[in-house]
C-alpha cells in the first residue's frame, strides 16, 4: 500500500504560512509560480501549498500535488461568501456536495453537468466526511475556536457563537458581492450554503484521480454589497487563525 501523504491546500497565503510552521523537516519546492512545502506533521508526510484563486489555478495546483508529490488524500480550507440566511460570518461549512455554478453547456448537456463525467455534483467520500464532521464539531464546541480571538476581534465580527453546517458548496470564477448575485444563484441552486472559487474544481480533479478529499470553508462575508470590506478584514484577523486550527485538528 502507498504510504499516507496528505495534501493540504489553502485558499489564502495567510493561512498557509501558519500551516507551514507545523512542518518538520521542511523543504521548499518552487514550480509553476507555486511554492510547495513538504515535511511531516505528527509523523505523517504532508505537502502544503497555496491553491491560488479560481478554478483553473486551483485545479492545476491539486493536479501537481497528486501527480508530482503522490498525495493520497487532500484537505482544502479557505473562506467563502454565505448564501444561506442561516450562516453568519465565522461559521464553518463542510461540503457534502460541490457544484460548479458557472458550468453551463446547454443545450448539449444539462446545466452544471461536468463534460464527460455526466454528473453535476461531486461528493467527498462518506468516511472522510463523517470523520471531519466529528472533529470540526469538537473544535468549535463550547466556543473553543472563537475564544482563540481577542475580545475586541470577537466583538468586531460579532462572533458570539459559531456553528458548523454541512451541505452544498458552489464554486465558480466569480466573486459574489451583491444581493442580486445571491438571488440569482438561489433561483437555480436553492440549497447552496455558500459560494467560493475553487472547491468544486479541486473536487473534480480528486474524483478523476481517485483521491479522497474534504473541503472546509469559513464564512468571511455575506456575498453582498459589504463583502469586500468584511472579506479583507476577516482574512487578516480571523480566517488565518481558524484555518490553522482546522488543519491542526484534522492532522492530529
Ligand atoms: N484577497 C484577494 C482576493 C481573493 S479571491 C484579493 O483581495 O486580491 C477570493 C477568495 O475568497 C477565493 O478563495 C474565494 O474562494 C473566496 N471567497 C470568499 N468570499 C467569496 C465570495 N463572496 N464570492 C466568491 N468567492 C469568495
Amino acid at each position: 500500500m502507498k504510504e499516507k501523504r496528505i495534501g493540504i491546500l489553502g485558499a489564502m497565503p495567510e493561512e498557509i504560512n501558519g500551516v507551514v510552521s507545523l512542518l518538520k523537516d521542511k523543504k521548499e519546492i518552487v514550480k509553476g509560480m507555486r511554492t510547495y512545502y513538504t515535511g511531516t506533521i505528527n509523523n505523517v508526510e504532508a505537502v502544503v501549498v497555496f491553491s491560488r484563486w479560481g478554478k483553473v489555478a486551483s485545479a492545476t495546483t491539486v493536479t501537481h500535488l497528486i501527480v508530482e508529490f503522490g498525495i493520497t488524500e487532500l484537505i482544502f480550507t479557505g473562506v467563502a461568501g454565505a448564501i444561506s440566511k442561516d450562516l453568519n460570518i465565522g461559521d464553518i461549512v463542510i461540503a457534502n456536495s460541490l457544484v460548479q455554478h458557472d458550468l453551463d453547456a446547454r443545450p448539449i448537456m444539462k446545466r452544471f453537468e461536468i463534460p464527460l463525467l455526466g454528473i453535476t455534483e461531486l461528493y467527498p467520500p462518506k468516511e472522510v466526511l463523517d470523520n471531519t464532521i466529528v472533529r470540526i464539531g469538537e473544535l468549535v464546541e463550547n466556543g473553543n475556536l472563537i475564544n482563540l480571538l481577542s475580545l475586541i476581534q470577537q466583538e468586531k465580527f460579532s462572533l458570539t457563537s459559531q456553528k458548523v453546517m454541512i451541505g452544498k458548496i458552489a464554486s465558480g470564477d466569480q466573486f459574489f458581492s451583491s444581493n442580486l448575485e445571491k438571488e440569482n444563484i438561489l433561483a437555480v441552486l436553492p440549497d447552496v450554503l455558500c459560494v467560493e472559487m475553487e472547491g468544486a474544481a479541486v473536487a473534480q480533479v480528486c474524483f478523476e484521480y481517485g483521491i479522497p478529499f474534504v473541503i472546509i470553508r469559513t464564512i468571511s462575508d455575506a456575498a453582498n454589497e459589504n463583502s469586500v470590506i468584511d472579506f479583507n478584514e476577516f482574512i487578516s484577523q480571523v480566517a488565518s487563525k481558524f484555518g490553522l486550527e482546522i488543519i491542526k485538528k484534522l492532522t492530529k
